[in-house]
C-alpha cells in the first residue's frame, strides 16, 4: 500500500503517516549495517521523516544517522530530519542542558554537525524547562528559524497550558510559533493526546509526531512470557522503563495484549500492525514514529497501513472494551 502523507497540523509541510526514529537503537543496540538497512527500508517505503535527539546515545544516534544519510545520498529536499534539545549530549554542566538560549543554540549547531545537514527540518524542546522562561526559548527558536538553521520548531511532552503559553508569547511578540508537539500515544497512553490537547488542534493548528506507538514493544506481545534477551527491556540502563511498563499495572496490560492479539488474528494482521493502525485512526496524529531494532520489525510495522481499512467502528469498539481500563 502506498504511503499516505499528512499535513503537519496547519503547516504546509507533508509528513509520511509513518516515520522512523532512532531512540535506543541508533548508537546503542545496532551497528551501522543495520542502521543503513533500516533507513533504506523506511525511505524506500515512502517514509520521509527521521526523528532524532541530542540525547539519544549522547549524540551517537545523530552521528550514526548522519553517516547513513550522507552515504545514501538522497536529495535533501526529499526528507525531513529532526533533533531535540533539553537533556544534553556531551556533558551535564549547567550550560549544557535545558532550554536556555545558550543551550538551544549550542545544541542546534552540534546536531547540524552530527547529522551532517545544513538545516534541521524540525527542532523540538524535548521537555519543558521550569528554569527557563518560555519567552526565552521561543525567541531562541524564532531566531534559529530566521537564520535558516531550523524550519519548524515544536515541543515534546509539554502540557496544554505550556503550549498555550508558547503560542501566546509568540503571538504577542510576533515570533514563529511552535508547529508541532511530540507526545507519547498508544493504546495504553491516550489521555493527553485525546483529552488534554483536544482544544489545541483547531485553535493553533498544532500537528503531532507521536512516539512509542507500541509502548516500547509491550504492544507486540513480546513481553507476554517475560523479557526476551536482547529486547529493549533487557537493555542495561533502561530498568526505569521496565518498571514503568511491567510494574504494578504490567499484568493487567499483558492480559489486554493477549486479548488484542486475538482481535488482530481475527483480522488477519499482526498485533503491532493493529496497534500502529489504531494510532493512525486518530486524525490529530500527523505521523506515527516507528522504532525498530531489526529490518524485519520495520517491514512488518510499515504494513500497518494495510490494517487501517480493517479498523471498522465495530473493531474499534472491541479494542476500546479491551484497553479502556488500562489506558492512561
Ligand atoms: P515503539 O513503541 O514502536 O517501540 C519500538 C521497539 O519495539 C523497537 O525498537 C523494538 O525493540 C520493538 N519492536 C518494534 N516492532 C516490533 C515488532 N514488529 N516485533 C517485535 N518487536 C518490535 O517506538 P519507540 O519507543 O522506539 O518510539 C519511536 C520513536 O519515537 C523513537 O525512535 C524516537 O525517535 C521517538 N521517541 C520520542 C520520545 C520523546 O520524548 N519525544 C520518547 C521516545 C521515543 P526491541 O527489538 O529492542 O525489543
Amino acid at each position: 500500500m502506498e504511503m499516505p502523507y499528512r499535513r503537519l497540523g496547519k503547516s504546509g509541510v507533508k509528513v509520511s503517516a509513518l516515520s522512523f526514529g532512532a531512540w535506543v537503537t541508533f548508537g546503542k543496540q545496532i551497528g551501522t549495517t543495520v542502521a543503513d538497512d533500516l533507513l533504506h527500508a523506511a525511505y524506500e517505503a515512502g517514509v520521509n521523516f527521521f526523528d532524532n535527539a541530542e540525547a539519544y546515545a549522547d549524540g551517537k544516534a545523530e552521528e550514526m544517522m548522519g553517516e547513513v544519510l550522507k552515504r545514501a545520498g538522497w536529495r535533501r529536499s526529499s526528507f525531513l530530519v529532526s533533533s531535540k534539545v533539553f537533556f544534553g549530549s556531551v556533558g551535564e554542566g549547567p550550560t549544557e542542558i535545558g532550554l536556555s538560549r545558550k543551550h538551544v543554540f549550542d545544541a542546534c549547531h552540534a546536531a547540524l554537525k552530527r547529522l551532517q545537514v545544513d538545516y534541521l527540518d524540525f527542532y523540538l524542546c524535548h521537555r519543558p524547562d521550569p528554569e527557563t522562561p518560555i519567552e526565552e526559548t521561543a525567541r531562541a527558536m524564532h531566531d534559529l528559524v530566521a537564520q535558516g538553521k531550523v524550519l519548524y520548531w515544536g515541543t515534546s511532552e509539554w502540557s496544554a497550558a505550556q503550549i498555550e503559553e508558547a503560542h501566546a508569547v509568540c503571538s504577542r511578540l510576533n515570533l514563529h510559533p511552535p508547529t508541532m508537539e511530540q507526545p507519547q500515544y498508544n493504546l495504553f497512553h491516550r489521555s493527553r493526546v485525546e483529552k488534554e490537547f483536544a482544544p489545541l488542534y483547531k485553535t493553533y493548528g498544532m500537528g503531532t509526531t507521536i512516539w512509542s506507538p507500541l509502548a516500547s514493544g509491550l504492544l507486540t506481545g513480546k513481553y507476554n512470557q517475560g523479557i526476551p534477551s536482547g529486547s529493549r527491556l533487557d537493555v542495561p540502563g533502561l530498568e526505569w522503563l521496565r518498571d514503568q511498563l511491567l510494574g504494578p499495572t504490567g499484568k493487567a496490560k499483558i492480559d489486554a495484549v493477549q486479548k488484542l492479539s486475538a482481535v488482530a488474528k481475527e483480522l488477519g494482521v499482526t498485533l503491532p500492525q493493529l496497534a500502529i493502525a489504531w494510532c493512525l485512526k486518530n486524525e490529530n496524529v500527523s505521523t506515527v514514529i516507528l522504532g525498530a531494532s531489526r529490518v524485519e520489525q520495520l517491514k512488518e510495522n510499515l504494513r500497518a497501513l494495510e490494517a487501517l481499512p480493517l479498523l471498522t467502528a465495530d473493531v474499534l469498539r472491541q479494542i476500546e472494551r479491551i484497553t479502556k481500563a488500562h489506558a492512561e
